[in-house]
């Protein structure tokens, strides 16, 4: 008997692969007895904002990821076919029809027991902790325990990331300050004019408006607390501060900060430039950079037309955006192993976006995940490791890479798909290989796990 703990887009995955195996499991959900500060239904997998399961298209890395979830027999992706509504391109759902049809099915398999209650830590293993981003304060402590205060983040200060093939490297330059250490960094330099024209913009773009949970609660009479208030708690959490707040305070304060260009020497004019953005790998690969210390709470749109204003960056293309919100996630590469076990603990798994994965799909896929490596486990055997080339793959090779970084949540993006070897110069025929590899590797996969079926009692 394996016990889940939150049944959200990871909890009802993981019980569902485990009971597809014939594992017993005890799924323990908390709502609506006791509920989030973002949950609103009594149902499982919650879609707490949007009801877009992102781009169904097999052409994408979200459709892709789909693909092979289905493959693995996600009760998700299933359900959501089942009520999906128009939205394009996107697999959107009816979220009552969905939420109500999900719990159904996953309430009513029989080697599922649902219990509902709030969970307390406790070490009646095997355990899988799917909790989610706002997981309640007596698990995030247990965590923080089991796994070092310092490994567990209660916030997202995230800085957008772009795809390295997209950066113009004719204007910006490989270099450390100082010439210290290997050429790391990529720098933006800006000259005088381009860095008030960009400061200007990004100080008056529109920024996404707070949750009341966000900023501490709700006042007396209604309303959120100031913002002020958030961004303290940010800075406590995570030591940043938005960048727009930043470049409110005085329009020099980004280039004496954030963009500081000491020690570096723009190799196209000899000089020092004005100010610099500095950009940072964010895999071994190096397919994907980010824009360091730009956390920001700029709405999406926003960020693309302001920060593409950056040199180097016109063409950039966004895999993620930068975030400051609320949410709760490990340090992966520090704390997990590639089977979602804590090191620390290994008959404790997680799953979900406290692995460090973003979004609803990717949570429910580390969820797939967790239940078949649950499974295995308990025959005592260790489940295959998917190979590095398909989308789940990908998402546990960010959540392995262990580079020098600020380790943030990801979701599935063309940047986390390995380069072809040979490496492609146009951009669709890298797109096709991606994808051609992706699939060749899942079914090498599926295979591996077929070919020794657990079934555990
Ligand atoms: C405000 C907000 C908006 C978001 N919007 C989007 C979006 O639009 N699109 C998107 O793709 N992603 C979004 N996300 C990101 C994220 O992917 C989702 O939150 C996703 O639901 C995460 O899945 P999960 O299974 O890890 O956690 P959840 O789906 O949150 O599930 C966790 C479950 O655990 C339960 N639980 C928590 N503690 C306990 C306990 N002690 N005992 C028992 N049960 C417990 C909760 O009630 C919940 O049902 C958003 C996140 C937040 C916080």
């Amino acid at each position: 008997m394996v016990t889940v703990v939150g049944a959200g887009f990871a909890g009802v995955e993981a019980a569902w692969a485990c009971a597809s195996r014939g594992v017993p499991v005890r799924l323990v959900e908390m709502r609506p007895q006791k509920t989030t500060p973002a949950h609103t239904s009594p149902w499982f997998a919650e879609l707490v904002c949007s009801n877009s399961l992102k781009s169904k298209a097999p052409t994408s890395p979200a459709g892709l990821l789909k693909i092979e979830m289905e493959g693995l027999g996600s009760v998700v992706i299933q359900t959501a076919r089942e009520h999906e509504v128009p939205g394009g391109e996107a697999l959107c759902v009816d979220r009552n029809a969905f939420g109500e049809a999900l719990t159904k099915k996953v309430s009513s398999h029989p080697l599922i027991q649902t219990v509902q209650e709030e969970w307390s830590p406790s070490d009646e293993g095997p355990l899988i902790i799917a909790t989610g981003p706002l997981s309640t304060d007596p698990v995030a402590q247990w965590l923080a325990r089991l796994t070092g205060r310092e490994r567990l983040y209660f916030y997202d200060a995230v800085s957008p990331t772009v795809e390295a093939s997209s950066i113009d490297t004719t204007i910006a330059f490989g270099a450390s300050r100082y010439g210290k250490g290997a050429d790391d960094y990529l720098n933006c330099p800006f000259d005088r004019e381009e860095y008030f024209a960009f400061v200007r913009e990004l100080v008056k773009a529109e920024r996404v408006p707070l949750h009341a949970f966000e900023a501490g609660g709700v006042r007396e009479g209604g309303g959120a607390a100031p913002v002020e208030d958030f961004i303290e708690k940010v800075k406590y959490f995570s030591g940043c501060m938005p960048i727009e707040v930043i470049a409110e305070r005085g329009e020099r304060s980004l280039a004496f900060g954030n963009f500081k260009p000491v020690g570096l020497t723009d190799p196209r004019s000899g000089r020092r430039p004005f100010a610099a953005l500095q950009l940072r790998p964010e895999n071994r690969e190096r397919t994907l950079y980010s824009l360091v210390a730009c956390q920001n709470r700029l709405r999406f749109g926003e960020q693309k037309r302001v920060f593409r204003m950056v040199p180097g960056l016109q063409n950039a293309e966004f895999v993620r955006y930068g975030v400051i919100h609320r949410n709760t996630y490990l340090d992966a590469p520090r704390c997990l192993d590639p089977w979602l076990r804590l090191t620390a603990r290994p008959e404790i798994q997680v799953a979900g976006q406290l692995t460090g994965v973003e979004g609803y799909v990717e949570s429910a896929a580390m969820g797939i995940w967790a239940g078949i490596a649950a499974a295995w486990n308990l025959q005592g055997k260790t489940a295959p490791l998917p190979p590095r080339s398909t989308a789940f793959g990908s998402l546990l090779a960010h959540l392995s890479d262990n580079t020098e970084r600020e380790f943030a949540p990801m979701n599935v993006n063309w940047g986390l798909l390995p380069e072809p070897d040979p490496r492609q110069r146009d951009k669709s025929q890298r797109k096709a290989a991606k994808l051609d590899a992706a699939r060749l590797g899942f079914e090498e996969w599926f295979r591996a796990l077929e070919s020794a079926p657990v079934s555990a009692s």
